[in-house]
């Protein structure tokens, strides 16, 4: 990578050097690199939050059906999966965008709100793109700091709020820890957003979050504040190998400016479909959801009595503590089959993102890890 960048520049190329000094995006390893360090076929993929259950059946009859025409070009305003969005959560389908995942949305936002320059409020450990999109803009980002007992620091928060960001991005459920903000909670950031500010609530896993959390969108509704809350169909739903996520907009000037920060052709014919399909069977969603956190309960007492510290989910992940270098835990459940998240972010470097997958694959790395914890 370094090498290639500086062959470039001796090519007499000038990057964009905001975009030239990014990270890069942590995502989860291949199958085919974990069966060939593993040596088995059985891979055990819970690294990348994706569902373990698949996805409604509808979605598979839909993609599969001759009135999908793949040589046609896709509805570049995704006019009926706004309409039946619009619908389902009783906004104006002018205020809902959709992206290539949300991830295209987190990249619009910054695209639309940002200069170089321009501060940025999010908090780590993070969600990757809630800083590396805002990088790729030239701006400033200020990371928030999660408390000793693995929670939001709310007075923290807030100071950087009341500051005066361009955009503040925060996942609730919060990736990669866990907890969701409470109603209070939120209320309380809301109340510190001074004028000028963009607050940016990512949803990504609010299916998975119980009813001692509040729905997001309908807090910021009741507020005065400009928002985007961000959801997708990538978790939940099972279709993460579409690519398919929504921004609701606080007003439909925002939703335009966003719009315009994105490709036409963003949400393919395919992808149209299968989400329109899929919001037509919540009774599959609903049922995954119920067995997933089913079995995070299961799975997060079993490895508590192992021993290991926990933060409290309201995700399809569990946040885990190895008391040591997260990687060398990592590597020696590769070598089992199972394919987890060592976090890398500084100061961060002890934790384990582990997706719930299912019961058999959890099992696998309950005995897994219970061998690593009596070594
Ligand atoms: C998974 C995830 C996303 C990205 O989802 P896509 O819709 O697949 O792009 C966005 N935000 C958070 C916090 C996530 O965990």
């Amino acid at each position: 990578m370094d090498n290639s960048v500086e062959t470039a520049s001796q090519n007499g190329l000038a990057f964009n050097p905001n975009v030239a000094a990014l990270p890069p995006y942590n995502a989860g390893m291949n199958i085919a690199v974990a069966r060939s360090i593993s040596g088995r076929d059985d891979i055990a993929r819970l690294a990348s939050n994706e569902n373990p259950d698949g996805c409604s059946p509808a979605v598979l009859a839909v993609l599969a059906s001759p009135s999908l025409e793949p040589w046609r070009y896709a509805d570049p305003a995704c006019a009926a999966l706004r309409a039946a969005l619009g619908q389902k959560l009783s906004v104006e389908p002018g205020t809902i965008v959709v992206g290539n995942g949300s991830e295209e949305l987190i990249a619009a936002v910054s695209r639309a709100m940002l200069v170089p320059g321009a501060s940025v409020a999010t908090v780590v450990p993070s969600f990757g793109l809630h800083e590396i999109e805002p990088l790729a803009q030239g701006a400033v980002v200020t990371k928030v700091a999660m408390t000793y007992d693995l929670g939001f620091d709310l007075a923290a928060l807030e100071e950087v709020i009341a500051s005066g960001p361009r955009v503040v991005f925060l996942s609730s459920p919060w990736n990669p820890v866990g907890p969701a903000l409470d109603r209070g909670s939120l209320q309380r950031l809301i109340a510190a957003v001074r004028p000028g500010t963009l607050f940016v609530l990512d949803e990504a896993y609010f299916e998975f979050a119980d009813h001692s959390c509040p729905d997001g969108l309908e807090v910021l509704r009741a507020s005065e504040i400009p928002f985007v809350v961000l959801r997708t169909f990538s978790k939940a739903y099972g279709l993460a190998g579409l690519r398919v996520g929504y921004a609701i907009c606080s007003n439909a000037a925002l939703a335009r400016v966003v719009a315009a920060a994105k490709t036409p052709f963003n949400v393919n014919v395919a992808a149209q479909a299968a989400a329109i399909a899929a919001l037509g069977d919540e009774a599959w969603m609903l049922a995954s959801v119920a067995r997933l956190r089913g079995e995070r309960a299961r799975v997060g007492a079993v490895l508590e009595g192992l021993g290991f510290q926990i933060a409290p989910s309201q995700t399809n992940f569990l946040f885990l503590d190895c008391d040591g270098d997260s990687a060398t835990v990592a590597s020696a459940l590769l070598r089992e089959g199972i394919i987890v998240k060592a976090w890398r972010e500084k100061g961060y470097e002890n934790y384990l993102r582990i997706t719930i997958g299912a019961p058999a694959d959890n099992d696998r790395l309950i005995g897994a890890l219970a061998r690593i914890a009596r070594r």
